[in-house]
């Protein structure tokens, strides 16, 4: 498989015992998928209690957000180095959920992609259409603008330190998974836009797919040429479901 990075988007779940519980569990079980890069994004509160379990581990810490701003009067917001002071390697940006719920905009997502990457830290940039947008034929003309936008003004060697993560709104949370045929129809388009815009560094960003990924179907789609991993929800909850993910990758 083409497939190397897999990413846990825990959302607004978890506890302390789930950091402990998932810890042990991947590192019981990371001989089954060496050479993969395992992400784990807790919600802020947990990313401490995580970064002090997997010090043993071959895994990787993320942030589910971040803010645009390096510092100051910005009540309730978390910096860039406040992650890095923690040891997080990723930031995931513009999730559908924060697209929808914070009414985040692809301008402020590219702020805060400039923000990550200039620090030297991985953004993870979300796109993904809606039910009404796909059945219109709007797919492709949708994401593109979400990627023309949401990662304007980044120089190539920012790009470098961006991974693209594709996640069809109807498919996340629904059980309604992308065919690997749907989903590699895309991923093919974003690569060669990438390409087109990026060239050898676009050629070689990661490319996830997100939205209903379970055990039972992430080696499938995983198999798909431009699907280089996955981003999980739901199946990133329980420690051998998301090991049997990774071991499919
Ligand atoms: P599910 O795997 O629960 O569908 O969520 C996907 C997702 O939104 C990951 O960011």
């Amino acid at each position: 498989s083409n497939a190397s990075l897999v990413i846990a988007n825990w959302k607004m779940n978890g506890n302390r015992a789930l950091t402990r519980n998932m810890s042990e569990v991947l590192r019981d079980n990371q001989a089954d998928f060496k050479g993969v890069n395992v992400v784990i994004c807790p919600p802020y509160t947990l990313l401490s209690e995580m970064a002090g379990h997997i010090y043993y581990d071959d895994v990787a810490l993320g942030a589910q957000n971040v803010s645009e701003y390096e510092s100051g009067a910005h009540t309730g917001e978390v910096s860039v180095a406040m992650l890095q002071e923690l040891g997080v390697e990723y930031v995931l940006l513009g999730h559908s959920e924060r697209r929808a719920e914070q009414h985040e905009s692809d301008q402020l997502v590219a702020a805060k992609a400039a923000t990550v990457t200039q620090a030297g830290l991985t953004a993870v940039i979300c796109v993904g259409e809606d039910k009404a947008q796909r059945e219109a034929d709007n797919t492709w003309s949708v994401i593109q603008a979400q990627l023309e936008k949401s990662l304007a003004g980044l120089s190539a060697k920012q790009m470098a330190r961006v991974v693209v993560a594709y996640e069809p709104i109807w498919a996340i949370g629904t059980g309604e998974t992308a065919s690997p045929a749907q989903a590699q129809e895309v991923h093919a388009k974003i690569r060669g836009w990438l390409v087109e815009n990026y060239q050898q560094v676009g050629a070689k960003t990661p490319l996830l797919y997100g939205g209903s990924v379970k055990a039972n179907n992430a080696e499938s789609l995983f198999s798909e040429a431009d699907i280089n991993g996955g981003l999980i929800g739901g199946a990133s909850l329980n420690g051998e479901d998301f090991c049997a993910i990774c071991r499919a990758a």
